[in-house]
């Protein structure tokens, strides 16, 4: 007792200090899951104590110093502070491609984005730095530390370090991890790098044709009705004329990071060294003097970063918020961005990349989508029944088939156009007791891919649309992008392998 006395002001320091920073911003990356069953809670309620303590483990190193304390903490809890109201009240995740999205942000946006709720959140956060500063400076806490402050930060060290080693993201995706990871990875220097080609590359591509590139996230191809599938899951795209499908694609890279560079680039799945020289669709298009866009509806990875930039424009229609927000935008929210590049003829190359059928599928698709039920009511998932998540999941494939119908019609007969979707990934949907991608797991290896062309591109290229109907039925792996893209590039004077092309 006398010890709780002696140490009286302390422990009522510390517990102001957790309460402030749980509640300003810890706490932002729990506030929109959603939660089901008593369990949910336990198990969520247990993940935000694990996380808390570790926090406090660091927030404690800061309080062992005065001027650590006075000049360090300051900044720190405003920033994170901050962030966290960008994640409670837009759904923002902080990551190194929302560090870039800041850093690059310009003064007239920042000026936007200050109104009258975030004014009044700046002078709450000055106020608690302020009270939290007076209180330690107050009781002199800096004196001689307690052996419970050292032993709390080891312990908090520790668990931090066993939490990861056992379940790797549990804590680095949450705020103020996921902020402070994002900050070291926008420093990181990116780690691929792409070649330059020293060719004179001259352009064999027709004037008038457009490579139209779609490019899913998580939709595997047995989930699809025109591939078989028992559900009608792909309504419009089941009497589609001119649409291809390649039903046996095999990628064993199954989480966007490592998928997209294989995809994009001449490299193959089974080469999984980088061996330069590395070139992507988009060095080849770039030199050729071919205008390409990226029109992008997921924060993009620093590994596939670089190849987006080679792109003529760049459009992310909701930078800042990734597939951990519960506010993404919806797909279908490319399309007129896609509608203005593509009546500027000049495109010849434009690129659409979807959110597609990513977890948590229930933010995926508008509620007119909602065909199979019932659906998934936990983001934990032994709270859904396998049901529930594989009737979720088929209402993002319903929303894919209205999606790339869409994308069709805005594209006439009398064009030269060809459309080729490719997802980066399948899914695990119970397989094995797996669920979700970037486990090892053999549904997630087969993603959907799809071919579909104008009447006037088979008029054209008749032996064309012969073969890629052919290839069809072989078993492909992703490696026939790259190839395929370039032999309708026709890149004259570029030497590559085109063994995997399937117009040949
Ligand atoms: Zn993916």
């Amino acid at each position: 007792m006398v010890s709780i006395k002696k140490h009286k002001h302390r422990i009522v320091f510390y517990l102001l200090l957790n309460l402030a920073i749980a509640a300003m911003i810890t706490f932002s990356s729990y506030v929109r899951l959603p939660l089901y069953a008593p369990k949910d809670y336990v198990y969520y309620g247990i993940h935000f104590l694990i996380l808390q303590f570790t926090v406090a483990g660091f927030a404690y190193i800061l309080t062992l110093n005065k001027w650590l304390f006075r000049v360090v903490f300051p900044v720190l809890f405003f920033l994170y502070a901050l962030f966290a109201f960008g994640v409670y009240s837009m759904g923002i995740a902080p990551t190194d491609a929302i560090i870039k999205a800041t850093m690059e942000t310009k003064p007239d946006i920042v000026a936007d984005l200050i109104s009258g709720p975030v004014v009044v959140y700046v002078l709450l956060i000055l106020l608690v730095i302020a009270g939290l500063e007076w209180y330690y400076h107050k009781h002199r806490l800096y004196e001689k530390q307690p052996w419970f402050v050292f032993a709390w930060i080891l312990a908090a060290l520790l668990l931090f370090n066993l939490t990861e080693a056992y379940r790797p993201n549990t804590l680095i995706s949450r705020m103020p991890y996921n902020l402070t990871w994002g900050v070291y990875n926008y420093f990181q220097k990116p780690e691929v790098h792409i070649d330059n080609i020293t060719e004179h590359i001259i352009p064999g591509m027709e004037d008038d044709l457009r490579i139209i590139l779609v490019l899913g996230e998580s939709l595997r191809a047995d989930h699809l009705h025109l591939n078989g599938y028992s559900r009608p899951t792909t309504p419009h795209l089941d009497t589609m004329p001119n649409l291809i499908s390649l039903k046996t694609v095999y990628t064993p890279l199954t989480y966007t990071g490592i998928s997209l560079p294989q995809i994009l680039t001449n490299q193959s799945i089974n080469d999984r060294q980088i061996h330069p020289p590395l070139y992507s669709i988009y060095t080849v298009a770039s030199r050729a003097g071919l205008k390409s866009v990226w029109i992008g509806n997921q924060t993009p990875e620093k590994s596939y970063a670089i190849f987006i930039d080679e792109n003529t424009r760049k459009v992310l229609i909701d930078s800042m918020r990734d597939s951990y927000s519960f506010m993404k935008k919806k797909d279908e929210e490319l399309l007129p961005v896609f509608r203005d590049f593509y009546r500027k003829k000049d495109y010849r190359l434009i690129t659409l990349h979807m959110i597609g059928s990513h977890w948590w599928y229930e933010n995926r698709y508008p509620p007119a989508f909602r065909r199979f039920k019932p659906v998934i009511k936990s983001k934990f998932i032994p709270s859904n029944t396998p049901g529930e998540m594989i009737n979720s999941y088929d209402n993002t494939v319903l929303y894919f088939d209205y999606f790339l119908t869409k994308l069709i019609r805005d594209i006439s007969p009398g064009d030269n156009t060809l459309v080729v979707f490719l997802s980066d990934h399948g899914e695990n949907l119970g397989e094995d007791g797996l669920w979700l991608h970037a486990r090892h797991g053999k549904a997630a290896t087969h993603p959907a891919a799809l071919i579909w062309f104008t009447s006037k591109f088979a008029e054209k290229h008749p032996a064309w649309v012969e073969r890629m109907r052919s290839h069809a039925k072989d078993s492909l792996t992703t490696d026939f992008l790259y190839p395929t893209v370039l032999d309708l590039i026709r890149p004259q004077g570029f030497v590559y392998d085109t063994t995997a092309s399937i117009i040949r």
